[in-house]
């Protein structure tokens, strides 16, 4: 989609610190806006609103590299467990948003 700057991100037109996943439908990277260190954005390279609109295989094929992605922040950060959230009305392109916590952190349940 024009003017998505996860598209962009995703066709390597915008640079980023990402990893590509299984056969390069889904891309992370660092979330420019660092709420806490390890914060990690992961996106389907085909463009989608919002997630319930995405065909099954897509969603599926999300949250396995989701999954993945979790599990290697943990391990790099030290992190007591991993949040994962989608919100969906900053930029139009569903993306997951996966934030490294410990127990320990101020408002560690939300
Ligand atoms: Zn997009």
């Amino acid at each position: 989609m024009d003017n998505c700057v996860f598209c962009k991100i995703a066709a390597g037109e915008v640079p980023s610190r990402k990893t590509h996943h299984e056969d390069n439908a889904v891309v992370s990277f660092l979330d420019i806006n660092q709420d806490l260190p390890g914060h990690t954005l992961v996106i389907h390279t085909e463009h989608y609103r919002w997630f319930w609109e995405m065909p099954d295989e897509a969603v599926e094929k999300l949250f396995r590299a989701a999954k993945s992605v979790a599990a290697e922040l943990k391990k790099e950060y030290g992190a007591d467990y991993v949040r994962l959230g989608i919100v969906g009305t900053d930029v139009p392109h569903v993306h997951v948003h996966l934030i490294p916590r410990k127990f320990t952190d101020k408002a560690h349940a939300v």
